[in-house]
């Protein structure tokens, strides 16, 4: 089982590419995944929604999985790991507010899904995942469609990105206990974070932070479920 109760049955595996009729199936779906799914519970940034709109999910998902790609639910792509529900997606970013101009960082690449949201919204996202496959797997789903203004790094969340520093903002889609002081210092003044915190296995807070010249104002949005920030840097 993955960490989020859905059974992990990844192999992740070459999708055969879409018919005309499938391809409209997911157009639709897609369409409906943002009214029912995301209007409907009060996503409301036009700009957030119409990413959500566009961004093809069922070419993050394994193939196997494909025809469940607008469930409202995370689904797991493999090693473990799982892409976030849409309305988490959603939620989360339009916590953060974002700006055209503006430079994020995400850790968690995980299957892309997010940096591809990200990438029609900000110039510029800096993405970390520490799986090697996972971030080879979604450097290429992304430069497949397009997604060129994102950068993929297999590295440790937990030390950042310092080449990309100060970051306007930061997504952070897999939960440690504690804020990492390293993105913190990494976030310009002003700047905006998102992330869950709190152990595996219960509820985490989904926690806001905004970078004041005074320290961190932190604000908490809601429960969540995200798999572990896991320490220690890169698998071998
Ligand atoms: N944003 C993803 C969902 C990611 S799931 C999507 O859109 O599909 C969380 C990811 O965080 C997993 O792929 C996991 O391998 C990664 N992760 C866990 N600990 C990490 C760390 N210390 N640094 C970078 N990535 C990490």
């Amino acid at each position: 089982m993955s960490t989020l109760g859905v059974p992990d049955l990844s192999a992740p595996d070459p999708a055969p590419p879409a018919n005309p009729a499938e391809e409209l199936a997911f157009v639709r779906a897609r369409a409906r995944m943002v009214q029912a799914q995301l209007r409907f519970r009060g996503i409301r940034d036009e700009r957030v929604l119409a990413a959500l709109a566009t961004v093809p999910r069922q070419a993050f998902v394994p193939a196997h999985l494909r025809a469940r790609a607008y469930e409202d639910g995370p689904l797991p792509i493999g090693l473990g790991q799982t892409i976030s529900q849409p309305y988490i997606v959603a939620f989360m970013t339009e916590a953060l507010a974002l700006q055209p101009g503006e430079r994020v960082l995400e850790v968690g690449t995980g299957s892309g899904y997010q940096a591809a949201v990200l990438s029609d919204l900000v110039a510029e996202v800096w993405t970390l995942e520490r799986v090697p496959e996972l971030a080879e797997r979604a450097r290429s789903q992304l430069a497949l469609l397009h997604c060129a203004n994102v950068r993929v790094r297999c590295g440790d969340g937990f030390l950042g990105w310092p080449e990309g520093a100060p970051f306007d903002a930061i997504l952070v889609t897999c939960a440690p206990e504690e804020v990492p002081p390293a993105l913190v210092a990494q976030l310009r003044e002003g700047g905006r974070m998102i992330l869950p915190l709190g152990p595996q296995g219960q509820a985490q807070q989904l926690c806001l932070l905004r970078k004041g010249p005074g320290g961190l104002d932190v604000q908490s949005v809601m429960l969540v479920a995200f798999v572990p920030m896991v320490p220690g840097g890169p698998e071998p």
